[in-house]
């Protein structure tokens, strides 16, 4: 489920208090962040985005993020949903190149076996970070299959966790 973003919002930098994560929610992998709050005004729709600067209580250092517009922050999510919605045409249409250029022939089957891992890994990296995508952007604080050590959360507007 997509996160709700809103012009005016609390968010939570969060500083990475432990390297390994330990047991979470439904089987999950989970790490700790402490931090602060963090009011975000995003810029108005058809705006650029903009750079905020926020110091980590923690660990005192100047940290750099973008801050998108709500509609800017919807444009980045579907253009990540559509680039993964196109990864397996894409790849079927690879396929069919690379065997018209084997003479008609169908693929060599080492090309084949060797692209589907690529293909599952971005089709799934760029899903993760269409659902991840909160319209704050820098430091990796979005970024799938990386942990970084400054992280943004929002605040769920169904419970009031940061998510
Ligand atoms: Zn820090």
């Amino acid at each position: 489920m997509a996160r709700l973003v809103e012009p005016v919002q609390d968010a939570l930098v969060g500083h990475r208090r432990t390297f390994f994560g330990h047991p979470g929610l439904n089987g999950t992998t989970a790490w700790d962040y402490q931090g602060r709050v963090w009011a975000i005004k995003r810029p108005a729709d058809g705006k650029p985005g903009v750079r905020h600067c926020v110091t980590c209580l923690e660990c005192g250092r100047r940290l750099t993020y973008h801050v998108y517009s709500v509609a800017e922050t919807r444009r980045r999510r579907i253009a990540r949903w559509v680039g993964a919605a196109v990864c397996f045409p894409g790849w079927v249409a690879a396929m069919l190149a690379v065997g018209a250029r084997s003479a008609g022939n169908a693929p060599p089957l080492v090309i084949t076996m060797g692209s589907v891992p690529l293909l599952y890994l971005m089709i799934f990296w760029l899903g993760m970070a269409a659902a991840r995508e909160i319209g704050v952007a820098g430091r990796g604080s979005t970024l799938p299959l990386f942990l970084p050590k400054h992280k943004v959360f929002l605040r769920s507007q169904y419970n009031g966790d940061w998510v």
